[in-house]
């Protein structure tokens, strides 16, 4: 380690004071998904879903817990949320906060936003086409990305690779993976095709939630 990164793992220790120090011993583990490998088909493919949760997703939370060995282990959005994060630490600890996010947030097609999330929305055609620009735009691997100021405005934002909204001081409300990982066995080069149903994919009670949670 570091003089520089011992500095900042010794602030993190300081700032989570209520956390005990068992607990930010603790390992980052992989969440279970909330819902069947095969619950989202056909819009997004079991095998898809088993190999990017099972293999991808565990990846990040194993080389996480390497990087993090011996070192305090806060909550993931204020980890990220540290300046001049070390590359394995910035790469997997956001490849694993935004594929936590990404499980929660998907897996109910045919639900819709409703109350405050709707009138923050406002057209739903109109957003998931934004949506759909923004995703198509990212050059290579990244994440579209539907942000928060913490009150009630929403932004639709992209990051490269697995760079997080917290680590530029965002709040993510919900986020979408344009990895080719996310659909190369079933769309191939089609993100396209891959961004229409993954957001048919959504489960907008669970991000109507989060958004009441956030505000
Ligand atoms: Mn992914």
């Amino acid at each position: 380690m570091t003089r520089r990164q011992a500095i900042l793992f010794t602030a993190t220790a300081a700032a989570t004071a209520t956390t005990t120090y068992a607990q930010q011993q603790q390992p980052y583990t992989l969440p279970k998904l909330p819902y069947a490998y095969d619950a989202l088909e056909p819009l997004i493919d079991a095998k898809t879903m088993e190999i990017h949760h099972s293999k991808h997703h565990q990846a990040y939370v194993d080389n996480l817990n390497k990087a993090t060995e011996g070192k305090s282990r806060p909550p993931l959005d204020q980890l990220l949320k540290q300046p001049n994060l070390p590359a394995a630490i910035r790469n997997n600890g956001g490849g694993h906060a935004n594929h936590s996010l990404f499980w929660e947030i998907l897996g109910k097609p045919g639900t819709q936003p409703s109350g405050a999330l709707k009138s923050a929305i406002g057209d739903l055609a109109e957003f998931e086409a934004k949506l759909k620009t923004a995703g198509l735009g990212v050059f290579g691997s990244g994440w579209v990305w539907v942000v928060t100021d913490g009150k009630s405005k929403l932004a639709i934002e992209t990051s490269p690779n697995q760079d997080s909204p917290w680590m530029a001081g965002k709040t993510p409300l919900f986020g979408i993976d344009v990895w080719e990982h996310a659909y190369y066995l079933k769309y191939q080069n089609r993100r396209a095709d891959y961004l229409t149903a993954v957001m048919k994919a959504l489960n907008w009670d669970a991000i109507g939630k989060r958004y009441k949670d956030l505000a």
